[in-house]
């Protein structure tokens, strides 16, 4: 079968895959979605069980990406998951803490946090798409830490790419920006804004406002509702559940970090196509917009001034990009009550979906949720450490904490890794009274020379380096 993709909002034509990788919101403000999820039956489970991850990415992502030559699709894919990228062969190991609790490793790739492994299948298929159609691109992106460093390291040294990454300056942790600012290739472009993450956002928002500008430069984006971006995380899930079970039969759970929804999202798309998923648990920080909603149906989305700064940093949002996407499997893909959904967001702030079909609706999903605060996080770590002897990030905590919340027995539990603790020194410190480990190349991280300017929050300037630097 045909795969095609159309806008959750219903308002433009079905497109393939390979029209959707490069757009950013469709044409009519929703966001792309497969016109069904591709299913894979219990015989396929069975075979995919013994591949390795490249292969099993492969079995995933040509469901999804069905337009691209099968073996191009496995050249790229040969590329992005290899040892040397991502420190083993499983890629995404699993670790088991003890019988039916286990780790599962998604932060050993180049930045060590789990972006890594979805940038680094988008930055092979954007130079194969630009390559195929003779064209050339630049990425204006903004980053209060991960997400650009995982775009950059994913983008570094292609050639029909550039990267232009807005960061806040000085608001990074020092070991955070010198993943962005040492690297030495030309084709990335460090700008450091005097300003708050907020007016990076809204310097690429006014970039991107700018048509004629946009166009001329080819302006793209990398951010999290790229759909090639949520298949790529689509195949762990299943990687991790062949870890975790002797057989098809089983079911596991899942706890999930989260902010823009993009990580669990990509487990509700495993769940769909038939992977035996019981729970998907989505795990917030004090920023509980989503907590909020699988609690009391209420999706309420948070003024800037009201997102708490926390020792959990990439889950610090005011609201969940990809959230629209499940909300349009809830209502049903009735595209019209979906768009009249965000037409009210956009008015009130908020929308309910809290009626009992709706409630059973939601918990047909698989999901539930909870939230941490600052004080759990460190009392996570500690005692998983002293526990297991195992020492996890701040994220990852959010997810272990609310994940044993709802543990069942009988039951595995997958807890997601993603990000590994040296990004989060400070929190590893409050909580075990020492520095967490550097992994090997990362010793000397922050006295790497580094490449940067400092800039004002204007737009206009912004607009004169893209021009300066573009490729042609
Ligand atoms: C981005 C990020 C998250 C949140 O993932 P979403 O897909 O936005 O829900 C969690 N933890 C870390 C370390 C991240 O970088």
């Amino acid at each position: 079968m045909t795969m095609r993709y159309v806008s959750t909002r219903g308002g433009t034509p079905a497109q393939r895959f390979g029209e959707v990788l490069l757009g950013g919101l469709a044409a009519d403000g929703g966001l792309a979605i497969p016109e069904s999820y591709p299913v894979i039956d219990a015989g396929e489970l069975a075979r995919l069980r013994a591949l390795a991850y490249p292969e099993l990415a492969f079995e995933i992502l040509h469901r999804f990406a069905d337009d691209l030559p099968a073996e191009d699709l496995r050249a790229m894919l040969a590329r992005a998951y290899t040892r040397e990228r991502f420190g083993s062969a499983e890629i995404t190991p699993l670790r088991t803490l003890e019988p039916g609790l286990h780790i599962l490793g998604l932060s050993n790739g180049p930045t060590l946090a789990f972006k890594d492994i979805a940038m680094q299948f988008l930055g092979e298929v954007f130079e194969y798409a630009l390559e195929r159609a003779g064209t050339t691109m630049n990425i204006l992106g903004a980053t209060s830490g991960d997400t650009g460093s995982s775009a950059e390291h994913a983008m570094r040294g292609k050639r029909r790419l550039k990267v232009f990454m807005l960061s806040p300056y000085g608001k990074m942790s020092p070991f955070q920006a010198a993943q962005m600012y040492a690297l030495p290739d030309t084709n990335i472009i460090n700008l450091a804004v005097r300003g708050v993450f907020d007016d990076c956002q809204d310097m690429v928002k006014a970039v991107n406002a700018d048509a004629e500008f946009k166009a001329l430069f080819r302006i793209g984006a990398v951010n999290s509702i790229n759909w090639a971006r949520i298949a790529a995380q689509v195949v762990y899930y299943f990687k991790g559940y062949f870890a975790a079970t002797l057989g098809d039969d089983e079911q596991v759970s899942f706890a999930v970090p989260s902010g823009n929804f993009g990580n669990i999202y990509a487990g509700h798309v495993a769940r769909s196509m038939g992977l035996p998923i019981r729970r998907l648990i989505a795990a917030t920080n004090e920023n509980d917009v989503l907590d909020e909603f699988f609690r009391t149906g209420v999706y309420r989305v948070r003024k800037a001034s009201e997102v708490h700064q926390t020792s959990s940093p990439s889950m610090d949002i005011s609201k969940a990009s990809n959230f629209e996407r499940y909300v349009s499997d809830l209502v049903g893909r009735d595209a019209g009550r979906l768009a009249a959904l965000w037409r009210q967001l956009d008015v009130a702030g908020s929308f309910e979906l809290a009626s009992a079909a709706e409630r059973v609706r939601i918990a047909a999903t698989g999901f539930v949720s909870g939230s941490s605060t600052h004080r759990d996080r460190i009392d996570t770590i500690r005692s998983v450490y002293r526990t297991y002897g195992t020492l996890i990030d701040t994220h990852t905590a959010d997810g272990v904490k609310v994940g044993l919340q709802y543990r069942e027995s009988g039951v595995p539990l997958i807890c997601l890794e993603t990000a590994l603790p040296v990004k989060f020194a400070e929190s590893i410190r409050e909580a075990i009274g020492r520095e967490p480990e550097r992994p090997p190349g990362f010793e000397n991280l922050e006295d790497l020379p580094q490449r940067v300017s400092v800039i004002d929050p204007d737009p206009e300037q912004v607009k004169r380096i893209i021009a300066q630097h573009a490729t042609s």
